[in-house]
């Protein structure tokens, strides 16, 4: 702004450097936040001036107060959550989508947008065993993706016993039975209570120990069901990496003429592995999926996927229509979010998957795999208790009581090598490691596993 014409590609090119720059630091650079919260609101918080300012001022104001406040999640030693850091080519191509500044919403306003999440959401499929015909929604994340995915189950049984949502609302709605096992992720409850169930509506399903839902007691419940009926599965609890046993609990809720609704944020992409797939046998039978993209296939934020085997019906619960919009007359993709207007984030992902192929993603499925046994081994061999069968790519490790637990956390955040976090499991405190990232190696592990003991060790 001002009385200067910005020299938009040298801005462009220098915050393209900056990037580059900090993502070169992330192997060395410590995992926490350099500096504390407080400090950082302190430096971000300044008095709101009248006057604007060069935009090149501005970018090299906001590198300087964010670098404190950066927490190196896209390095390979970031074990918290379960988090992945953007590949390169789809970083580049976010950089694009950015610059290009197109609007996804449907193929009027971006044809490219619209045909890169086309393309990219046929690939997904056949990565994910999900059917060729299913719909496809790119979305924020798993929570959004369960919350279309919930919706459309809603509204498809309903419509089923004969109630229309879409015109009739949910007020004198037959009642919907709504079913998901213990160790759901607590977006499924934030998802179906946005939708209007109620929280006190939702039946658990016992849990096996791992964490997959108990199908034995899922048939116990469903016997002499007659009704609506949505079913909740999971696929990759966020503390064991546990699976629900898909194939299975699918038939049987279909007996019950029920919607099996999979929540698969990262679980799913065992499909894409020849030696993880057994795990998800039968994961094509579901009626919706959820999954991320920003957390095990390493694409920018935030970047989600919907899919359904009832197209009709998912564009029946998310689409709409106005004079004014102009629409090729096809499904667009906007007809399958929640979202009008969207950012083009099918242009990271369809350069994410052309930059990994096939087998750079299986690849990068079965090399966090290794990695997670790989913690578990050395910490179970230094003596400390493995809570979890690893399947996948969480380990989750005990190192005595719950206060010894939580200082060790504690003291290996600080320290800075790694970061991972604790959670609760079956009544203890244990330290939870996620292995999602692309970039991690034997010997971020190996590092890791010394700092954690080298923590314990200290008291
Ligand atoms: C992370 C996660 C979610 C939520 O995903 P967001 O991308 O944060 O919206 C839902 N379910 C499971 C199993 C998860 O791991």
């Amino acid at each position: 702004m001002g009385d200067k014409t910005p020299d938009l590609r040298k801005l462009f090119i220098d915050a393209a450097g900056h990037a580059a720059a900090y993502r070169e630091s992330l192997s060395e650079r410590r995992v926490r936040a350099p500096k504390p919260v407080g400090e950082v609101r302190a430096d971000f918080h300044r008095p709101f001036g009248d006057a604007p300012r060069p935009a090149d001022e501005v970018i090299e104001e906001l590198v300087s107060v964010a670098d404190g406040g950066l927490v190196a999640t896209a390095g390979p030693r970031y074990f918290g959550f379960v988090v992945g850091g953007a590949l390169p080519a789809a970083t580049a191509a976010d950089i694009l989508a950015a610059g290009w500044d197109q609007n996804a919403f449907n193929s009027v306003l971006s044809p490219a947008a619209a045909a890169a999440e086309e393309a990219a959401g046929t690939w997904l499929k056949e990565l994910l065993g999900i059917p060729p015909t299913a719909s496809v929604g790119f979305v924020t994340g798993a929570q959004a993706a369960n919350t279309v995915g919930l919706a459309t189950a809603r509204n498809h049984v309903l419509l089923q016993a004969g109630w229309d949502v879409e015109t009739d609302g949910l007020t004198g709605a037959p009642k919907v039975r709504i079913l998901a096992g213990e160790e759901r992720h607590a977006t499924i409850d934030r998802s179906l209570r946005l939708l209007g169930f109620g929280s006190a509506n939702l039946e658990l399903v016992r849990s096996a120990p791992n964490g997959a839902v108990d199908l034995a007691d899922l048939r116990a419940r469903l016997v002499d069901h007659v009704g609506p009926l949505i079913v909740c599965l999971q696929a990759g609890n966020v503390n064991t990496g546990a699976i629900d046993p898909l194939g299975e609990a699918c038939e049987l809720i279909h007996e019950y003429g029920g919607w099996a609704h999979v929540d698969g944020a990262f679980g799913i992409w065992a499909s894409a592995s020849p030696t993880l797939r057994d795990q998800v046998t039968g994961v094509e039978l579901a009626d919706s999926w959820g999954c991320d993209g920003h957390k095990w296939l390493n694409l920018p934020y935030d970047s989600g996927f919907v899919f359904t085997a009832h197209p009709d019906s998912h564009a029946r619960a998310t689409s709409y229509s106005a004079s004014y919009l102009i629409t090729s007359g096809a499904p667009e993709p906007g007809d399958f979010t929640l979202e009008s207007s969207r950012r083009a984030r099918g242009l990271a992902v369809w350069a994410g998957l052309q930059e990994l192929g096939r087998d750079g993603v299986r690849e990068i499925i079965d090399r966090c795999c290794h990695l997670a046994r790989r913690f578990a081994v050395q910490l179970a061999e230094a003596g400390y208790e493995i809570a979890n069968e690893v399947n996948l790519n969480q380990v989750l490790v005990s190192f005595g009581t719950d206060q010894e637990t939580d200082r060790v956390i504690a003291a290996t955040q600080q320290a800075g090598v790694c970061w991972l976090a604790g959670t609760t499991w079956n009544d203890r405190h244990y330290v939870r490691i996620s292995v999602s990232n692309h970039l991690t190696t034997e010997s971020d592990v190996d590092r890791s596993v010394a700092a954690l003991l080298a923590a314990a060790q200290t008291t």
